[in-house]
């Protein structure tokens, strides 16, 4: 465990290697904390477009911007719905990079039947307080490399020889060493106790939102003018968000919907402003919106409904009357 999702992500790149220079593959359609990592350590981020159906990076894509530099390759599971993890995992083997999956939306999610946490090199959670499961701040690092868990272990508090338990737990033994330059990134001793207990309810909430996407589902399918978020086969979805797209054609609305909710004291959010549209990464990389057209068109079409485990099904409903009020307004 560690104080956030950030600081695994930026520890597995430093457990990984990524050196200044280096290129990291990732998403545009992400939170800034993706792609801000590899700023830390000066390594360049280099984009990938996201697929229409899932959001999520075109798997497809990421071997034509592979480079002798690449060093990573950094999927993020939009909204808690797996990336094509096989597909990834083989265009990594072929190139020798390490996948760090962005798992923040994550808790918990499956791919082809297996948890996602163990699917790739390194996986990083968040428990933010938004976050399908939370320790007010918090985040975890999976791996199954001994060695590279090892890494991060010592890199969380400080590159020391011992942590604080195992200096005090024998007598006389009181010596260490900061063997490398280290990271103030540990948990709390409550956070991690809050992750106990939110563990044992992970299950629970995790089905409570299942079945808010099933009502949602239900009650907006009627609706025109309206993408649902899909579920691929093979995949669990954790719905940490519940992303809706309008229609192409219908998009120059999306804004009036998000105001029009707000008048009926519906609070949605939106997912993702891309990382090319925003003020540091706009200076520093020049990416162009066009390059990436299927980023570009969720983020002027996309609006996230509310999805939490305590939400009713009256709420569902009376949030798609309104959204059917509002399309048969326009
Ligand atoms: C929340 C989030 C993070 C960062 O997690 P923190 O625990 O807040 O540091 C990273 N990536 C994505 C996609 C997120 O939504």
């Amino acid at each position: 465990m560690l104080c956030s999702g950030t600081a695994a992500l930026h520890l597995a790149l430093l457990a990984a290697d990524v050196k200044k220079g280096d290129e990291v593959i990732t998403t545009p359609y992400t939170f800034t904390a993706t792609s801000e990592v590899a700023e830390y350590i000066g390594a360049k981020v280099v984009l990938v477009d996201i697929r229409n159906d899932t959001m999520n990076i075109d798997e497809t894509r990421i071997a034509e911007k592979i480079t002798p530099k690449t060093k990573a390759i950094m999927p993020v599971h939009f909204g808690g719905h797996p990336c094509e993890m096989d597909t990834i995992m083989e265009v990594a083997k072929l190139h020798q990079l390490t996948v760090i999956e962005d798992a923040a939306h994550c808790t918990p999610a499956y791919y082809r039947g297996r948890p996602v946490g163990n699917l790739s090199h390194a996986t990083c959670f968040s428990f933010y307080a938004n976050k399908c499961i939370t320790t007010g701040e918090g985040g975890m690092l999976t791996c199954h490399d001994p060695d590279f868990a090892a890494q991060v272990r010592k890199l969380r508090l400080h590159g020391l020889s011992k942590d604080a338990i195992n200096r005090y737990k024998s007598k006389n033994n009181w010596r260490y060493d900061v063997e490398q330059l280290g990271y103030k990134y540990n948990p709390t001793d409550i956070s991690a106790a809050l992750g106990l207990s939110q563990l044992q309810i992970a299950n629970t909430l995790h089905e409570r939102r299942q079945r808010i996407a099933k009502w949602y589902m239900e009650s907006l399918k009627h609706i025109s003018g309206i993408i649902l978020p899909i579920e691929l086969p093979h995949v669990v979805s954790s719905w940490h968000l519940y992303p809706l797209r309008l229609i192409p054609e219908l998009r120059q609305h999306r804004d009036a919907l998000i105001a029009f909710l707000a008048e009926h004291e519906i609070a949605t959010s939106m997912h993702f402003i891309p990382l090319y549209e925003h003020s540091y990464y706009k200076n520093k990389y020049h990416w162009k919106s066009s390059d990436y057209p299927n980023a570009t068109l969720s983020s002027e079409s996309e609006i996230s409904l509310p999805i939490y485990p305590q939400l009713t099904r009256a709420s569902v409903e009376y949030i798609a009357n309104t959204i059917s009020k509002f399309f048969s307004s326009i």
